[in-house]
């Protein structure tokens, strides 16, 4: 390291830890050493100081060991004129830098009330950080961006927020520049700011930039399963992290001593720094995957220098539409005073078909509009819809009809200006004045539409064309033909079994956090992150046949109870590097399937019910386990098999095949009313079909009790047919 940037970095952590100090020492003046750090739910307290020490920061007393640890850290600060030869001292200083930084937030939350508030998010919960991961494990997100600092003018830093969003890379926001900061920049513009859209205003002190290596590391230890303990377990963290968190940081404006500091903390991470200053280039590699700091970079090329130094993999394909798109734009919402126009919601009927057709039947890139365009009416018109898809392809096959059309939600949220909700016949979709005003028009609804599906599903759509009608007496009578071919589907679907089919897919897309990890996805048993189930495996498999979904023969059926098979053993076994060695289907208790990170929910037994409790990921509260979800996530994920617990996608709840080997959803005794308003109608029907329908009034939720002794009381009452099944262990 250079050995101006490593001056400059140990005597901003000797700064920063001697505040963290005083503020300590007041702190545990003011409020004692048993007060709390009352973060939002997480359970991993101030996780870099986890991560790294294995220290468990739960009240204000616990920081005293964090300093004194930092101050070893700490060597003499080097006069300018002293080479150092390596980068020890300074990465040393980083992490002691992180550590006191650390403190300095986590004391923020030992007072009462939220200590941020406006644009400023501060600390992130487990639920927020799963959600996010999911997105950094398919691929979605390449990876993350810490901008330090604030940009000359606003114009520039929305433009980098947009460089950035537009890459689908997670932007997380701290510190400033002359007393400005990038997130205020935003504020100002008008920019919308928040997880849903990829932009993330930490806090204005530098400070708060880590609680971006916050989240570094707990992805390691929430995906990678990565236990914190020791030394070597603290190198397998940050090893983690640089080999498959792609992050880095962007030094904004002036780089003061603390922010050197910092600088040096991420570098520990494997996170290079990129400024837009002079400072001080390290460009051979040695801890970061690439250069360490690059410097001298213009804003205006800042995103792609990072990409080229992280070696991000990013896909950003050219559509020929007037507005910026992106996923990072997906979660944008169109306000109503911004609105140029409006489809379906509760106003007017709107819909989505998507079918395949004969190759000489479609005519590639052809798009209509039928009925008014967007020029034609008033702003915040309400017109009726219909966007009708149609493909063709050697490949494609009617069951690829429901995915294709699935994402046109996603297709469709992601060009700025334009918001899209819901799928088939309950949609709603908005464009903005902004967009109109950029020359938005309906028909590149149609361009986005064939763009993206061309290009997501090369290998089973060669061409395309969509209509957009506009006008009721086109869009009343192909509403009803729509809903007919819906019902197909789902009826096709429906019967579909386990039975029915000699072969599952696997999914192994998450290996590259949990390296263990294989979902065995089946007709009746979707994927534990709720976002693939069969078909969509066997499409994956067709449009790329080397990629994560593959094709497993079942083979010989050892247990058709439990869900046993010799060919899923034998591609388990391989598959997860021989730690997974027998795998039941149907079964939590016997050889259940591992868990990722990702599911949507965990199931776990109760031990003095008979039955089993569902939690679902948003659920913050306590539950009959004594747990709340993030620790419960703590125990079943990683990619091992915890007998007792397994993660599961929604749907599964209502499946014949949900812990069939074990009694199936009669032994269901608690789940979240969240869960029970997401299955809706659908597990009534299911209790129906078992011959009991009054099961649903007799599963408990939180609103009823979250202990386990009020539960067993609550079950006799209501006499839920759980408890006399017996134990389950
Ligand atoms: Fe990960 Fe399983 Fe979902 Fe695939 S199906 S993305 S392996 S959780
Ligand atoms: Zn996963």
């Amino acid at each position: 390291m250079s050995k101006i940037i490593a001056t400059a970095a140990i005597r901003g952590a000797h700064k920063i830890v001697a505040r963290a100090e005083e503020q300590l020492e007041l702190a545990l003046k003011e409020l004692g050493p048993v007060a709390g750090i009352k973060l939002p739910d997480t359970a991993y307290n101030l996780p870099v100081i986890l991560a790294m020490m294995g220290l468990r920061v739960k009240k204000i007393g616990d920081m005293r060991e964090v300093l004194q640890h930092s101050r070893t850290l700490l060597k003499p600060i080097p006069s300018d004129n002293l080479w150092l030869p390596y980068l020890g001292d300074a990465l040393d200083a980083g992490m002691a830098t992180l550590f006191a930084q650390e403190v300095i937030e986590g004391l923020k939350y030992a007072r009462n009330g939220g200590p941020y508030s406006g644009i400023w998010l501060g600390a992130t919960s487990d639920a927020i950080l799963r959600e996010q991961g999911i997105k950094l494990v398919d691929g979605r997100m390449p990876g993350f961006a810490a901008c330090v600092g604030g940009l000359p003018t606003t114009e520039a830093a929305v433009k980098l927020a947009r460089d950035l969003q537009e890459r689908n890379i997670l932007v997380f926001m701290a510190s400033c520049t002359n007393g400005v900061s990038m997130a205020e920049q935003l504020e100002e513009a008008g920019v919308e700011m928040n997880w849903e859209t990829y932009l993330v205003p930490y806090g204005k002190e530098t400070s708060a930039a880590v609680w971006a290596l916050g989240f570094a590391a707990r992805a390691a230890m929430t995906f990678g399963g990565l236990a914190p303990g020791g030394l070597r377990e603290a190198r397998d963290i940050l090893l983690y992290n640089k080999q498959r968190v792609n992050a880095f940081v962007l030094a904004l404006g002036e780089v003061d001593d603390e922010k050197y500091a910092t600088a040096a903390g991420a570098i520990n991470f494997g996170f290079p720094v990129i400024a837009d200053t002079d400072i001080p280039q390290i460009l051979p590699s040695g801890i970061c995957t690439y250069e360490h700091v690059v410097s001298g970079i213009s804003h205006d090329d800042m995103p792609s220098r990072a990409i080229e130094v992280r070696g991000l993999k990013i896909k950003i394909q050219k559509i020929d539409i007037p507005v910026r798109y992106g996923t990072a734009f997906e979660g944008e919402r169109v306000r109503k005073d911004d609105l140029a126009v409006e489809f379906g919601g509760k106003y007017t009927t709107a819909f989505e078909y998507l079918t395949m057709r004969k190759l000489d039947e479609v005519e590639d890139g052809k798009i209509e509009v039928v009925g008014p365009e967007i020029d034609d009416v008033e702003d915040r018109a309400q017109l009726p819809l219909a966007i009708r898809v149609e493909v063709a392809g050697r490949k494609m096959q009617k069951d690829f009809e429901s995915i294709l059309e699935r994402h046109i939600h996603s297709f469709l949220s992601m060009p700025m200006g334009v918001m899209h909700l819901g799928q088939r016949n309950v949609i709603w979709l908005r464009i903005s004045k902004q967009a109109k005003a950029a020359g938005f028009k309906f028909r590149h609804l149609g361009v986005v539409l064939r763009s993206l599906i061309l290009n997501e599903f090369p290998a089973i759509v060669d061409k395309i064309q969509v209509t957009i009608y506009t006008k009721a007496e086109d869009v009343e009578p192909m509403a009803a033909v729509a809903q007919a071919g819906y019902d197909d589907r789902d009826r096709r679907m429906g019967e579909m079994t386990d039975e029915s089919v000699d072969t599952f897919y696997s999914c192994q897309l998450c290996q590259s956090y949990a390296p263990n990890h294989v979902c065995i996805i089946t007709p009746e048993r979707l994927g534990l992150c709720g976002a693939y189930n069969w078909l969509d495996g066997k499409a994956a498999y067709e449009i790329n046949p080397t990629g994560g979904n593959q094709p497993v023969l079942k083979g010989e059926i050892l247990d058709p109870v439990k869900g046993k098979w010799r060919g899923i053993n034998e591609f388990v076994y391989a598959r997860s590097n021989s730690s997974v060695e027998h795998f039941s289907a149907y079964s939590m208790l016997e050889d259940p399937m591992t868990s990722c990170g990702c599911f949507e929910a965990i199931a776990c037994v109760l031990p003095g019910t008979g039955g089993v409790m569902i939690v679902d990921r948003e659920f913050q509260g306590m539950t009959p386990a004594g747990m709340t979800f993030s620790s419960l996530a703590e125990v079943v994920g990683g990619g091992q098999q915890t007998p007792g617990f397994i993660g599961i996608g929604t749907l599964y709840v209502i499946s014949k095949k949900f812990i069939s080997a074990d009694g199936g959803l009669k032994r269901v005794v608690w789940m979240t009313t969240n869960l029970k308003n997401r299955l809706g109608d659908k597990l009534a029907e299911r209790c129906e079909a078992i011959g009991l329908p009054d099961l649903p009034g007799k599963i408990a939720d939180e609103t009823i009790t979250d202990d386990l002794e009020k539960l067993v009381e609550h079950l006799a009452a209501v006499g839920h047919p759980a408890l006399e099944m017996g134990e389950m262990i």
